[in-house]
């Protein structure tokens, strides 16, 4: 649309084509208010029956809620409209009118399941605070590309139908490709592994993984996005630090350029960009810690995996992002590396918001003869990933690297309840379309 100006850069005095959703139609008798509302906010439409043109009024005041109109008109002053300016039309065209009965109310004053929500998210993202989501990831995503620019890494994208899966056999979907079995990936983890011994060194992945979760959970999704990490030299401390600049930049990005956005989810004041190290317990110490909550039946032993009641209690003991390390070997991924003093203790780590798990990284095992024997020792048949493995023979650096839940760090910063209000189209077990 040629010369159109969003309702916000509308000036008391120009003339303009504002276009946009009839949010609201307010007829006082005499006198009657159109509210048009666009990307960028709403404006004000006044129509003085007795002064303007009949047609022009019966249109304007005619239009279902939520039809799609513009309206061309001069720009005055009006200290008692929201935006202290209105727009008095010459002009409008229905450019596309929306029934009256719609599924959904954009004006918030109805609620809606989020059933119903993620069903026509179309009309839900009408909404100030659910479109705020979507910007706010958006600026998430933005920020975390940064960051990883900032430290020297290529983005890449790595295949998502695979013959053979990472973590066990059990999360993952089949697919037929051209009659043969294949998967949809749950983790580009092997791909960028082989990208390490390659001449980029250090490389970022923003990508979907797809999981056959059995269970139904808020914070579980069967298509979600990972940011990934992976860097040739780093062991996993230095990946650590990595995670915390790359989650570090997200908030600030947010906190940076997103204001509107988190006045619009009221939150703006409670919004805080994490500050200092985040701190770094042992995994001995976080079950030490869980059990004196109190607030498990049973007292967590080494080698159990922390449940989700046993997370949420370190988590409010804490109260801030923190990593747990050396975690048994035997509950770790066969790629993550060893201590070379303790073949009990792994490398591998977990940042946590205190709400769940945010990342899962680690060393990797770069040795051909130990990486094999992992496979093994997981019930994998190392030939099915020799073209990994035999990567590992031609030159495979020292390397670590992370793995963190896009919708998770939405989900966690903005407080949301459950993680498919930070999805477009989330999949889960009942949802497969839209
Ligand atoms: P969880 O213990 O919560 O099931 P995980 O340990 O199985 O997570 P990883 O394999 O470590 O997950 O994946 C790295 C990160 O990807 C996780 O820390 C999490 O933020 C995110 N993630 C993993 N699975 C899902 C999922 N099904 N939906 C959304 N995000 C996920
Ligand atoms: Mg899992
Ligand atoms: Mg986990
Ligand atoms: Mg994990």
């Amino acid at each position: 649309m040629q010369n159109r100006t969003y309702t916000a850069d509308a000036e008391p005095g120009d003339a303009v084509t504002v276009a946009g959703w009839v949010h609201e139609v307010r007829d006082l008798g005499g006198i009657a208010f159109l509210i048009l509302r666009d990307k960028s906010g709403k404006i004000q439409v006044k129509f003085e029956k007795d002064e303007m043109d009949e047609e022009l009024v019966e249109t304007g005041l005619g239009v279902h809620r939520e039809s799609v109109i513009s309206v061309t008109g001069e720009v005055k002053e009006e200290p008692r409209a929201p935006t202290d300016v209105e727009v008095v039309p010459e002009s409008i065209d229905v450019l596309a009118e929306a029934d009256t009965e719609l599924p959904l109310d954009p004006s918030g004053k109805v609620d809606a399941e989020l059933s119903t929500r993620l069903d026509n998210r179309t009309l839900d993202l009408r909404k100030e605070e659910v479109k705020a989501v979507f910007e706010i990831r958006a600026e998430i995503l933005r920020s975390v590309r940064n960051a990883f620019r900032e430290l020297g890494c290529t983005e890449i994208n790595t295949p998502k139908i695979v013959a053979t899966g990472t973590e066990g056999g059990t999360e993952l979907f089949p697919i037929t490709y051209f009659g043969e079995e294949a998967f949809m990936n749950q983790s580009p983890q092997l791909f960028k592994q082989l990208m390490i011994g390659s001449g980029l060194e250090r490389v970022f992945e923003v990508g979907p993984i797809f999981r056959a979760e059995e269970h139904n959970t808020p914070r579980h999704l069967n298509e979600a996005t990972s940011i990934d990490f992976e860097s040739a030299f780093f062991d996993h401390t230095e990946a650590m630090d990595a995670c915390e600049y790359v989650v570090k930049a997200a908030y600030e990005g947010v906190a940076e350029n997103c204001q509107q956005r988190l006045e619009a989810l009221g939150i703006a004041d409670d919004f805080e960009v994490p500050e200092g190290e985040f701190p770094r317990l042992t995994y001995e110490e976080a079950i030490e810690r869980i059990n004196a909550t109190g607030e498990l039946d049973e007292q967590l032993v080494w080698g159990d995996d922390l449940p989700t009641e046993g997370e949420r209690a370190l988590g409010e003991d804490v109260g801030e992002h923190y990593f747990i390390t050396d975690w048994p070997s035997e509950i770790k991924p066969f790629y993550i590396k060893d201590h070379d003093d303790d073949e009990q203790l792994s490398t591998g780590f977990d940042m946590m918001h205190p709400r769940m798990e945010l990342v899962s990284g680690g060393q990797r095992e770069h040795r051909y003869e130990h990486l094999v024997e992992g496979f093994e020792q997981q019930g994998l048949d190392p030939e099915s990933f020799d073209y990994y493995t035999k990567m590992f023979k031609y030159g495979m650096p020292p390397h670590a690297g992370w793995g963190l839940g896009g919708e998770r760090l939405v989900m966690t910063m903005l407080g949301l309840d459950n993680i498919r209000e930070a999805v477009l189209f989330p999949r889960d077990r009942q949802r497969l379309s839209p």
